[in-house]
């Protein structure tokens, strides 16, 4: 049985008055199992679309499940505005993607799911602008590397309290590996490689009260990065060299599908799943979605034996150097080229990791090595971000700069550490045009390096206006047609599930100069 309209109504009153109960709103009766422990999300927003995911849960779901869908107007669901059933099967694990059509652009939506006599909690969503529409302001966030086993996830509160127009997730959404003793929280299960175990993982990710709050706070866009599959995996090579990788990554890539708020359109069928895409918000913006993983060359110079990242200096390993090396594959890197936006004041590129260079010793030995570009001095650098594919990054920035793009700012993760960088054609040269600006967010949990570490490799590098790998939590933008504001919040106790955030840094970018100033 149901709850009435009004008692949801009357919850859901309650749970946005006082935000600690937000989380788990349960609507079974007791008897039941609950079926909605996954929560729900909404991703994907188009002007006339946007995606409603949710998975059923417990045992014994029947095979094939109607599951009804509900978006409204308003939060007592009085003005539906879609309806509609989808069919939840065991071979997608129970999920739902559902995809209403004709909505209106730029508007606010309540949604919901019925299935099994029980209701889901009510999530809040929107669609995108038309492209054409004059936007006067943007809130998005970015988030990416939430391992379970490292900390409690008190930055998704901060989001859902104060939710973003916007939520941008980075990569690292599930961690594969074991966990070892000791840590905060324990994965359940040993290292991850089958469809099945993908999905318990997912499963037991989902379950976190804070991540379903800020699921259910607004839309999220969605790229991933390697652990969603496995560490430092390169296209169809897994970091063990294994055999049977391309079944690995078939079955990671269909659970990733099967969990994420991604339209049907894209759900893999082999294993391969396409997942670059652009948005435009309105004039303002155009975010182009990469995928840095898929289609990228095996990292260089790696260790013997072993597939995946090593750290390497630059002079000792020639490999990197080699201009066919790509970090987003031929088709990739000119469907971006194509489709970079000179009529927006910004383009954003949401991709997985680290784009400045970032090296990790001094420089002075000032090797210069003649390459098919002239000279570069030397470093130290880690060869899974793009410092391992500095020839792909050149080509892209080299675009960047023919082109004028207008309003480039490169927006990643992965690194667990918050980076703010200015990104030139020529890294090495203080006199190369700067010609785009980087925000790197740390993680949401995900331990990073010893601050004392980055505070060291930070004089090296001194295009980094900021380095900070002793912080978890999110960065917040405010984008508005002359300028880019940013704002990393950092949680004050990452073990603390109910911690407080605070802001440690604030940035502008403005349109007309490529380049970030600190506030
Ligand atoms: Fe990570
Ligand atoms: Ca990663």
């Amino acid at each position: 049985m149901m709850r009435t309209m009004m008692d949801r109504r009357s919850l859901l009153l309650t749970a946005l008055a006082a935000p600690a109960a937000l989380p788990f709103i349960r609507h079974a009766q007791a008897a039941d199992l609950p079926r909605f422990e996954l929560g729900i999300s909404s991703g994907t927003p188009q002007p006339h679309s946007v995606v409603l995911w949710t998975r059923l849960s417990g045992p014994n779901l029947p095979a094939n499940v109607n599951v009804q869908w509900e978006l409204a107007h308003d939060e007592a669901f009085a003005r539906i505005a879609a309806r509609g059933v989808e069919v939840a099967t065991p071979d997608e694990a129970h999920s739902v993607h559902a995809e209403p059509r004709n909505l209106e652009p730029a508007r606010s939506y309540w949604y919901r799911f019925t299935a099994l006599g029980q209701q889901s909690m009510v999530g809040r969503t929107s669609t995108a602008p038309t492209p054409d529409a004059a936007v006067t302001e943007l809130h998005f966030a970015i988030a990416s590397c939430q391992r379970w086993d490292h900390g409690q996830w008190a930055a998704w509160r901060h989001i859902a309290n104060h939710p973003p127009e916007l939520m941008l997730f980075l990569g690292d959404y599930i961690y594969e590996g074991a966990s070892s003793a000791g840590g905060p929280r324990a994965h359940r299960g040993g290292p991850v490689r089958t469809l099945a175990g993908y999905r318990d993982r997912y499963a037991q990710y989902k379950s976190d009260p804070a991540l379903q709050a800020a699921h259910a706070a607004c839309p999220w866009l969605m790229v991933w990065d390697d652990h969603e599959v496995e560490n430092d995996y390169a296209g169809l090579q897994g970091h063990r060299l294994q055999t049977d990788f391309e079944r690995q990554r078939a079955e990671a890539y269909q659970a990733y599908w099967e969990h994420m708020p991604l339209p049907r359109a894209v759900k893999p069928l082999t294993h391969h799943m396409s997942m670059h895409s652009r948005l435009d918000w309105g004039r303002l913006a155009r975010f182009h979605l990469l995928d840095d993983r898929q289609y990228r060359s095996p990292q260089a110079c790696p260790k013997p034996f072993r597939g995946g990242s090593n750290i390497v200096r630059a002079s000792h390993c020639a490999e990197l150097q080699d201009p066919q090396r790509t970090m987003l594959g031929a088709a990739q890197e000119a469907w971006l080229a194509e489709g970079l936006s000179l009529d927006r004041p910004w383009n954003l590129l949401a991709q997985q990791t680290l784009m400045a260079p970032y090296s990790r010793e001094a420089r002075s030995a000032r090797e210069t090595l003649t390459t098919a570009d002239g000279s570069f001095r030397d470093g130290t650098f880690w060869t899974d971000g793009w410092d391992g594919y500095p020839a792909a990054r050149d080509r892209l920035l080299r675009t960047v700069a023919q082109r004028q793009v207008p309003g480039m700012v490169v927006l990643g993760g992965d690194v667990h550490a918050n980076f703010v960088a200015d990104l030139r054609v020529n890294n090495d040269d203080e006199r190369s045009p700067i010609v785009a600006s980087e925000f790197c967010g740390t993680s949401i949990s995900s331990h990073g390096a010893k601050q004392s570490t980055t505070d060291k490799n930070r004089a090296f590098n001194p295009h980094l206006h900021y380095a900070r790998s002793d912080e978890r939590g999110t960065q917040r933008f405010v984008l508005r047609p002359q300028q880019l504001q940013a704002a990393i919040h950092a949680v004050d106790e990452p073990l603390d599930t109910l911690s407080a955030e605070h802001i440690s840094a604030k940035f502008t970018v403005a349109a007309a100069r490529p380049g970030v100033q600190r506030d």
